[in-house]
């Protein structure tokens, strides 16, 4: 399959892993937009968040806790920002879902 983080998973492409198991991996994102920032992705490849079923429940959840643990791990545990674009119009640009982890700067809103 034709997907840049599907070959990351695959090792194929390298990357910067921060944590890796069965379900999910997490990496430094190549061009970073604060100090932190990482990605937390599935193994599984789905491609937006509008391809989420309800069997991916849990595997949603573990990305979440992978993502806050992480956070925490790189010494954001004050505060720090999680991203998910969805399809074009959201930003998203990798069609594989994953979750942007920001931190270490003071965030703003609205995002742009
Ligand atoms: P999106 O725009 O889809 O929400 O986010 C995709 C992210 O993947 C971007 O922040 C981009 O910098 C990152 N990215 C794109 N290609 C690579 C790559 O080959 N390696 C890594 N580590 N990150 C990538």
């Amino acid at each position: 399959m034709d997907c840049l983080f599907c070959k990351i998973v695959a090792g194929e492409i390298p990357a910067r892993k921060l944590y890796e198991d069965e379900h999910v991996i997490a990496f430094h994102d190549v061009g970073p937009q604060a100090p932190v920032h990482f990605l937390v992705i599935p193994k599984k490849h789905i491609p937006t968040l509008n391809d989420l079923q309800e069997e991916d429940k849990a595997l949603s959840g573990h990305i979440l806790h992978t993502a806050q643990r992480l956070a925490r791990e790189q010494g954001c545990e004050e505060g720090f920002r999680v991203v998910m674009n969805c399809n074009s119009l959201g930003g998203q640009t990798v069609f594989h879902i994953h979750m942007h982890v920001l931190g270490q700067r003071q965030m703003t809103w609205p995002p742009g």
